[in-house]
């Protein structure tokens, strides 16, 4: 079985060579000044990503989910309300730690298939005219679904309402990916990770703060202590890390935005929508479903598809896996068993999709689904052809 299969989970995501070879350095002193140089580029590059010029960018080594708690420790105190919507198991996990800290939690439980619901959140913050609610948790791409949501809306409905509550934004599965809009989305905290968009190993949570989100920190009495954003800001000023930072990392991730940057974001959008569209236009040849109740919501990183009645998505995963040697995810939560999740972001080709489609179609037919082998790889192949012109480079 070759380990150069790529996979096609919703990240960690395929690692390209030249990432793994940045991330090939032997040990440095983290107090040593050629740190220093290393660290604030990645920083500052960090900020094109995120959309900003406002925000403070901070990382932390830990996989997405510390992001989250830095998010909310930092800014929160035992007791405050925060407002979530719950359309998939993400926002459900999010909604779970907040519960954990203490936090009341004002949840409003939506459809999985569905997005952030705008206008319920202007209701709810409308309500609230005594603004108790602290914050607004909002997950941008929800991964166990497939559902992009408009975070642009929910700010809107934030000022409709004249609401003061910090906007916190989850972008683990989204950044560097789909277009991310910080400053123009009037978003107080976003929350990242290393091993999705930006194509790395997993072990990098990375933040960025509005100045609005840094003015609560003093008042904000949640305990923190390793996601602390006073000990990280005041050593990272002097190019340093409050302890030892993930150096191999942060060298990729200098690598990582090169790679951004040379492609181009605008760019980098424009292929993952494009490899997307060739996985949604096999999904409707093998006449199934997404998850994703309507075209707006349609997420260009990850595609969540219902299997047929009478069948279950582990077998045909697992199936996947032990027969072809490749990667799908399986259902989350309400999903488990029901859907089953194409990745579609990071480093990917048109070659490479083409592979994934072929490869989930055999283990469809192994699996006797009303499919017809090759109709989903063909309706992706006439996609891909019909658009390679546009199309403008392939990453590597
Ligand atoms: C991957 C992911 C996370 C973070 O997961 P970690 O495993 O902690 O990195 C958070 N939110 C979304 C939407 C994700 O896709």
């Amino acid at each position: 079985m070759s380990d150069q299969n790529p996979v096609f989970i919703p990240g960690p995501t395929n690692i390209p060579d030249r990432l793994r070879r940045a991330m090939q350095v032997q040990t440095m002193d983290h107090r040593s000044p050629a740190f220093a140089g290393a660290l604030a580029p990645v920083l500052a590059g960090c900020k094109t990503v995120f959309g900003t010029s406002e925000a403070e960018i901070i990382t932390f080594p830990s996989s997405g989910t510390g992001g989250w708690e830095a998010a909310i420790t930092n800014t929160l105190s035992p007791g405050d309300k925060v407002l979530v919507a719950r359309y998939g198991m993400f926002s459900h996990r999010w909604i779970d730690m907040c519960q954990r800290h203490g936090l009341d939690v004002q949840i409003i439980d939506c459809p999985w298939g569905s997005g952030a619901p705008a206008d319920r959140f202007a209701d709810a913050l409308r309500a609230d005219t005594a603004h108790t609610i602290k914050a607004v948790l909002v997950t941008h791409n929800e991964t166990a679904t497939g559902v992009k949501s408009d975070i642009a809306a929910v700010r809107a409905a934030m000022d409709g309402a004249g609401h003061p509550a910090l906007l916190m934004v989850d972008c683990v599965s989204s950044l560097g990916s789909m277009p991310f809009e910080m400053d123009g989305w009037g978003v107080d905290i976003a929350v990242s990770g290393s091993q999705k968009g930006f194509m790395l190993a997993t072990g990098m949570a990375i933040v960025a703060v509005s100045p609005k989100a840094l003015a609560t920190m003093e008042g904000a009495t949640l305990p923190r202590t390793f996601f602390d954003f006073r000990d990280m800001m005041k050593a990272n000023a002097s190019g340093g890390f409050p302890y030892t930072p993930p150096l191999q990392l942060i060298f990729g991730m200098a690598e990582s935005l090169k790679m951004l940057f040379e492609e181009g974001l605008e760019n980098v959008y424009a292929r993952h929508t494009r490899l997307a569209e060739g996985v949604r236009a096999a999904v409707q040849a093998w006449g199934l479903e997404l998850v994703a109740q309507s075209p707006a919501l349609y997420s260009d990183t990850v595609s969540a598809i219902y299997v047929p009645e009478g069948f279950d998505s582990n077998a045909l995963v697992n199936h996947a896996f032990a027969t072809y040697g490749m990667s799908f995810g399986v259902g989350l939560g309400e999903m488990n068993g029901r859907a089953f999740r194409i990745g579609h972001l990071g480093s990917l080709t048109d070659a490479m999709v083409l592979s994934g489609l072929a490869t989930i179609e055999m283990a469809m037919a192994d699996l006797d689904y009303p499919i017809r082998l090759g109709s989903g790889v063909m309706a992706a192949q006439e996609h891909f052809r019909a658009t390679v012109k546009r199309a403008l480079t392939q990453a590597a």
